[in-house]
């Protein structure tokens, strides 16, 4: 079941029917694409329309942080919980280790898609590991025939956001993959390069704050993300 907040139509799922929807998109024959929100796309999202609509278009839409649940509730319209985004990806590896699928990881700077390859298959050894490309090309035409010729079933697009949504919804459908990922900074994660908060803190909702300590330079980013709760319980007060 689809809930609108704030202008995207998140997917209302628990982390594990995520995974079940997920793995169900992996064994179509088609191409499908996933996005990951957090309050700073719904932002963003607002002034552009291209990228509104691509998220509203995507085959699942996932409430990435504690930003989005918050003010899912705030708005009357809430939602069972978060799915971040670098857990559903690694849950997707999973699946596709199961069935020992073909990876493709696209994005972040040159060497960091390849180390997050090597991690990824020291845990998943079934996974073929099929392409790589760091996120900083020009030319899209030809990223998409490199990505083409190697014949993914599973593709990470870490390219940032709105890029790596704008760059499944056009050129997706032409990759082979069966399912993309649009998942900003996860091949950091990956790859060993940027931490993420110890369990406790995430279960507390204060992943971000861990963030903000660990890269204080975020904080003009994160500066906004209040906003979004303060229009949701507008929505709420127009609403009642
Ligand atoms: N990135 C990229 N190409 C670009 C801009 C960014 O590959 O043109 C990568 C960047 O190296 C990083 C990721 O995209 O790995 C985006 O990280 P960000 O911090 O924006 O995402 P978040 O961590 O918030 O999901």
């Amino acid at each position: 079941m689809k809930k609108e907040i704030l202008g995207i139509c998140f997917d209302d799922l628990s982390r594990q029917e995520a995974v079940q929807a997920g793995a169900a998109l992996l064994s179509e024959d088609k191409f499908h694409y996933v996005v990951t929100p957090n309050p700073e796309f719904i932002l963003a999202a607002e002034k552009d329309g291209e990228f509104r609509r691509v998220l509203n278009e995507a085959d699942l839409v996932l409430a990435d942080g504690v930003g989005v649940v918050y003010s899912a509730k705030i708005q009357g319209t809430p939602l069972k919980g978060r799915v971040p985004g670098i857990e559903f990806a690694a849950d997707m590896l999973s699946c596709l280790n199961e069935t020992g699928g073909r990876l493709y990881l696209l994005g972040a700077k040159p060497g960091v898609a390849e180390e997050a390859g090597r991690r990824i298959l020291e845990r998943c050894p079934n996974i073929t590991l099929c392409g790589t490309q760091d996120g900083y090309f020009k030319d899209d035409e030809a990223v998409l025939l490199k990505v083409a010729a190697a014949r993914p079933d599973l593709l990470f697009v870490c390219l940032g956001a709105p890029k790596q949504e704008k760059w499944m919804a056009r050129w997706g459908k032409h990759t082979g993959a069966r399912l993309a990922i649009g998942l900003g900074g996860a091949l950091d994660v990956f790859a060993g390069r940027v931490e993420r908060a110890p369990e406790s803190w995430q279960k507390l909702g204060l992943e971000w704050a861990y963030r903000l300590a660990k890269e204080p330079r975020r904080a003009g980013r994160m500066a906004k993300l209040p906003l979004v709760l303060v229009k949701a319980a507008g929505r709420r007060i127009k609403r009642s």
